[in-house]
């Protein structure tokens, strides 16, 4: 099967300079990927007639698709749609459809609909528009010496509508597209170069058609299989061997936040959190309330940054710090359990540790309570303070998934 290519433009004077950063050719690439299609450049330009249409003719040597975003809103530096006009010998015409969608918006925002928002509807007589729920720049499709085009407002969210509704199936439509599979799996508890050493036969007898990616995050590892043109059933095999071998640090076999896999044990069990947080300030209740549905399950969190609301707030024994300090397992213990006690929830986390680098060891203390037993970890940190953030929290939510599985960390 032949090969499709596309090329990604991305227009705005923003991201030359740096103050928008490009998220949006990611994504697209990712999407494409998805359904087979190989992104053979990425180019970044500025809101400039000239540089714009040297892009499109520079990308249509290599691309069978060139996907364009951005400069396409009301405003003046927004020059996209003349120049595709120009650039494809086209009249701008009036879509009733668009007007129509347009004047909604606005009168159903009580805004005041100006001139410039009338022209969002005034689109090339020569693309097949596509149509944009979520905004008033619709995205516009052309054909030329048989390569397709496809611009898109710079607007994440209404560029990712546009492409997930409108423009992955006409792709799809319009191509045969090879079959393309993923598998993802989820660990923690091992750094990725540790993994990679574990998996040096595994990777070496790997088919050269599938492919292995390491997606490291801090505390949590990805690992993904990707091929294109092989069966299922080939696939499955090599995936169920990569679990085997990692199994003793696997939390999942498909894509999933660590934070999602806290809240289905325990929706599933009707079970409830609470969390007791110094050093990571509230990130572990706010990944916690990042989930759909985590006011079933998250009893609350309680930050006593300073020894003062350790003792007063959580009533850690002034004694315990005295003896053990702060960052100690038994200060860690006290904070969970008396957590437990007063958010009434059927498990607590704690943190307490230093997250910028100490003389010696740099360390924190995560503890975990439920009914009549408690525990706690001590984790080493080796980064800058908001990545040791991440990787504690990251942490202390597979220790937390180990303890509820009661399975040994
Ligand atoms: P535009 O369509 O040029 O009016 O862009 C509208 C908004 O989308 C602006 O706030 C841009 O900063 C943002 N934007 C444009 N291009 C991108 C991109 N490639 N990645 C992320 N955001 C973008
Ligand atoms: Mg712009």
């Amino acid at each position: 099967m032949q090969s499709i290519y596309c090329s990604i433009i991305t227009i705005g004077d923003e991201l030359l300079i740096g103050q928008t950063i490009d998220t949006n050719s990611a994504w697209i690439a990712k999407r494409l990927n998805e359904i087979g299609i190989q992104i053979k450049r990425r180019v970044a330009v500025g809101d400039s007639k000239e540089d714009i249409l040297h892009a499109l003719n520079e990308e249509s040597i290599y691309a069978d698709i060139i996907i364009i975003t951005g400069g396409l809103g009301p405003t003046s530096d927004d020059i996209t749609k003349p120049v595709l006009c120009e650039y494809f010998n086209s009249q701008l015409i009036e879509n009733k459809e668009v007007l129509e969608h347009v004047i909604r918006i606005f009168t159903e925002r009580k805004r005041q609909l100006l001139e410039v928002n009338l022209r969002q509807a005034m689109l090339p007589n020569n693309c097949k528009v596509l149509f944009n729920e979520v905004g008033t720049a619709p995205g516009m499709w052309f054909m030329k010496n048989e390569k397709i085009y496809i611009s898109l407002p710079g607007v994440p969210f209404e560029m990712q509508h546009i492409i997930t509704e409108r423009v992955l199936p006409a792709l799809q439509k319009h191509f045969i597209t090879p079959q393309v599979l993923h598998r993802t799996i989820v660990t923690s508890g091992e750094g990725e170069s540790f993994i990679a050493n574990r998996l040096i036969e595994f990777e070496a007898n790997l088919p050269a058609s599938i492919k292995l990616a390491f997606l490291p995050k801090l505390g949590i590892v990805k690992l993904r299989l990707s091929a294109i043109g092989i069966s299922d059933f080939l696939m499955d095999q090599w995936f169920d061997e990569l679990k085997t071998i990692l199994s003793n640090i696997l939390v999942a076999d498909y894509d999933v936040e660590i934070e999602q896999i806290i809240f289905n044990l325990l929706s599933q069990n009707n079970e409830t959190l609470s969390i007791a947080e110094s050093c990571t300030g509230g990130r572990l209740a706010s990944v916690i309330t990042s989930i759909k549905g985590s006011s079933t399950v998250f009893k609350g969190g309680i930050i006593p940054y300073s020894i003062e609301a350790k003792i007063n707030v959580l009533n850690v024994p002034q004694q315990t710090i005295e003896n053990f300090t702060a960052i100690s397992e038994e200060t860690a213990l006290s904070m969970a359990e008396n957590c437990l006690a007063k958010m009434n929830s059927t498990y607590a986390i704690s943190v307490t540790g230093n997250l910028e680098k100490q003389i010696g060891e740099t360390f924190v203390w995560i503890g975990l309570a439920k009914q009549g037993y408690s525990i706690a970890k001590k984790l080493h940190v080796f980064y800058d303070r908001e990545k040791n953030a991440v990787l504690v929290t990251n942490t202390a939510l597979n220790l937390l998934r180990l303890f509820i599985l009661h399975k040994p960390y």
